[in-house]
């Protein structure tokens, strides 16, 4: 049931590789152990675990889907040695600027709500190390204790967050996520969605999503109406408006991307 929680639009925000940039390497981080999980665990080789994680990837969006679907590998297992087996606490470290960017939405005007593909020990653990923690009002994540897990970008994730956060009107959710894949399918949902992409990416062929950015601090120009008015833009190049290239489906390689999902 959805309830009411007022009027405000919900700003949601994807976790790994967007509140954090790539340059920290946690996908790769997190690569490593997901392929150790599957050569421990189907006992594969190295080159097969890799293989069978980037199918997984490709075909689920979130390669632990495979794992439980053809292995009936524990989910929460695999989280424990995968996400929170990961060395955070020496990567990610208090973002002030983040924190600044967060403060300066007027929650009045809008509500801030965090949605991930991950589980929600990592997801957790990822914005209190950030600073960022009490900035958003809750969080949507990926349940691997439920039976059937759903995530981004199947449309289900998505009905969940809004429920979760309380807005029926698909028209009143706006989104930022790193996945060219999430933010496709968010704004078919009718999601106003910003595609943030690394500033050492390439445009994509076909852009994900009405807005693409290669910074947070771009949702203070392309979003004014949910800053405060004392809030200063930041004097950064702004690359919503181009048109781009190439239909970049997140590369297998990327699968290893935060917990191996399109996170
Ligand atoms: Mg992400």
């Amino acid at each position: 049931m959805v309830q009411n929680l007022g009027q405000r639009p919900v700003f949601f925000f994807d976790i790994d590789n967007c509140l954090y940039p790539r340059s920290k390497r946690v996908h790769e981080c997190m690569s490593v152990l997901i392929d150790k999980y599957f050569m421990t665990h189907l006992s594969l080789s190295a080159e097969d675990a890799t293989r069978l994680h980037n199918k997984y990837y490709r075909e689920y969006g979130l390669a632990i889907e495979g794992l439980v679907r053809h292995h009936k590998i524990d989910p929460l297992d695999y989280n424990s040695k995968v996400d929170d087996a990961l060395p955070l606490d020496d990567i990610i470290t208090p973002d002030p600027q983040l924190r600044k960017l967060l403060e300066d939405i007027d929650k009045s005007k809008v509500r801030l709500w965090l949605l991930t593909n991950a589980y929600i020990t990592h997801g957790q653990r990822v914005v209190k190390l950030l600073g960022v923690d009490d900035m958003f009002e809750g969080i949507t994540f990926c349940d691997y204790g439920a039976e059937r897990f759903v995530c981004k970008p199947d449309q289900r994730m998505f009905a969940k967050a809004q429920a979760e956060a309380g807005v029926s009107n698909a028209q009143e959710c706006y989104f930022v996520d790193d996945s060219h894949l999430n933010c496709r399918h968010a704004q078919a949902l009718g999601w106003t969605t910003a595609h943030l992409l690394d500033p050492s990416d390439p445009d994509p062929a076909t852009r994900a999503s009405k807005y693409q950015i290669r910074s947070l601090e771009e949702l203070r120009t392309i979003f004014p109406q949910f800053f405060k008015s004392t809030a200063q833009v930041e004097a950064q190049p702004v690359s919503n408006g181009s048109e781009t290239a190439a239909d970049t489906e997140v590369a297998p390689s990327a699968a290893a991307a935060s917990n191996g999902t399109a996170a």
